[in-house]
């Protein structure tokens, strides 16, 4: 699949560049038709990432969050760089002709060409998103302001097209016309469908509302829903939802969480760590609060199992994806591990649920409580002579042969991650869900 996406995407820039050169002999040659060819690239490859993040349900399956963002910072950093070099090909080469400077050049294109200034605001909406998104930028911005701004990429696109189709030499021919206006309707249509159309409809059909609040832990509350025909619902255990809650506080930001248990017919369950106001609210939330939702998404479902031992690595909130599979996946009687990670012991939660699992269904608990024993190490203080790979090693020693499922804060996971690949568990056995975006 992932070699098809990427055949697709060199066939669509190989498209474009036999256009482009077909069009060389009518339009003008050097620096501009160079900047003509970057701009042709740049408009592909955003395409491409729109495509590539509409939310397309089979593509979300195939490919998951994980690669669908490293592919969206790759081909939206090279969309970028070479809109930027489109501008300044085309400002060098324009100046070069009618014997002035760039910048009265960039004058000349604003005064005398339509669709000009659109195209500098689009130019400029996209420069905002993508200089929010530099990680250092980032890192200093609340979530919900860096989404917002990032929403902009769309009136970016919507104001840097126009001027393609109305001066674009490269735009009016047949075969051009046949390639892009498919393009630009699959993108619109796909965001439309997919962003949109999909989860009002599931939110219209399901009609889910809060049902009540239990505290599991200090600060761990789970928010059981009742809904109509959830089991039309496409939901799995291990996957997500993007969650709004009608509680009066407004609907712009959903937060992903993910379900702590398996779907049932009329029932859905998260549960969340109050860090901040949003899960704050998730907290006080009242039973009969309408809820709107956007998914099922993530991957890490039972299709990944490959129906052998399992063993599952939970650190604090992460627990919640790895309950519900424990819920969900076929494993034999006694074939399946959690460790569950915890700083106090009083953060340990499902407890009754875990001795079920236990006890019906022979799951082997491994409770690690306490702070962590050094910084990019998965196991807490007091382990005395065992390391991360000692430790897996005596944890289960054919875990080379486990299908291993990790969720937790990105360090830990990370560390559990380098020592089970150090242990010899294959890449295709080793999967997770990322709670941070
Ligand atoms: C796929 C996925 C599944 C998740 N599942 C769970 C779960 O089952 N239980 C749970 O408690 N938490 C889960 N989280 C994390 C949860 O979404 C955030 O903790 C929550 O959104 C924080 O909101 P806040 O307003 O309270 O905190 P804030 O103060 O706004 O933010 C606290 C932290 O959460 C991050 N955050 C805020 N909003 C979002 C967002 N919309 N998407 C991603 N990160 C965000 C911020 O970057 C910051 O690091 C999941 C996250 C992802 C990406």
């Amino acid at each position: 699949m992932r070699t098809a996406a990427k055949l697709f995407a060199a066939i669509s820039l190989a498209v474009v560049t036999w256009l482009w050169q077909r069009g060389l002999a009518t339009a003008p040659g050097g620096l501009a038709a160079a900047g003509r060819l970057a701009a042709l690239w740049s408009t592909d490859l955003l395409l491409l990432q729109v495509l590539l993040l509409a939310r397309i349900p089979w593509v979300e399956r195939a490919f998951g969050r994980d690669v669908l963002g490293r592919w969206h910072r790759w081909t939206g950093g090279g969309s970028f760089v070479l809109l930027v070099a489109h501008v300044g090909l085309a400002l060098v080469a324009y100046a070069e002709r009618s014997g002035t400077n760039p910048v009265r050049q960039l004058w000349t294109f604003l005064e005398s060409y339509p669709g000009m200034w659109t195209a500098l605001h689009g130019f400029a909406a996209l420069t905002l998103v993508v200089v929010t998104s530099m990680r250092f930028v980032r890192r200093r911005m609340r979530y919900e302001t860096w989404h917002l701004l990032h929403l902009y990429a769309y009136a970016g696109i919507a104001l840097a097209v126009p001027h393609e189709l109305w001066l674009g030499s490269d735009f009016d021919t047949r075969a051009a016309k046949a390639f892009w206006w498919p393009m630009y309707a699959a993108a619109a249509l796909s965001t439309v469908v997919f962003r949109l159309g999909l989860p009002v409809w599931r939110t219209l059909r399901h009609r889910l509302t809060v049902d009540r609040v239990v505290e599991e832990a200090p600060g761990l509350v789970s928010v059981y829903l009742r809904g109509r025909s959830l089991d039309r619902l496409p939901a799995r255990a291990g996957q997500y939802f993007v969650w709004r809650f009608l509680d009066g506080h407004g609907v712009l930001h959903g937060k992903p969480f993910s379900l702590s248990g398996p779907p049932s017919r009329n029932r859905l369950r998260i549960t969340v760590k109050v860090i901040g106001a949003g899960t704050l609210r998730v907290a006080a939330l009242r039973p009969g609060t309408r809820v709107l939702i956007e998914g099922p998404y993530g991957r890490m479902t039972k299709d990944t199992y490959s129906g052998g031992p399992v063993t599952m690595f939970a650190c604090g909130v992460g627990v919640t994806p790895l309950l519900a599979l424990l819920w969900d996946l076929p494993y034999g009687q006694g074939k399946a591990t959690l460790v569950y990670r915890t700083r106090h012991p009083h953060d340990v939660a499902f407890l009754p649920e875990l001795e079920w699992l236990a006890r019906d269904r022979g799951v082997r608990l491994v409770p690690l409580v306490g702070p962590r024993a050094s910084a990019g190490s998965w196991l807490p203080v007091g382990y005395g002579d065992y390391d991360d790979l000692a430790a897996l090693r005596s944890l289960a020693p054919d875990l080379a042969d486990h299908d291993v499922y990790v969720c937790g804060p990105d360090p830990w996971t990370e560390a559990v991650l380098r020592a089970a690949r150090r242990v010899g568990v294959p890449g295709p056995r080793l999967h997770r869900e990322r709670f941070a975006w």
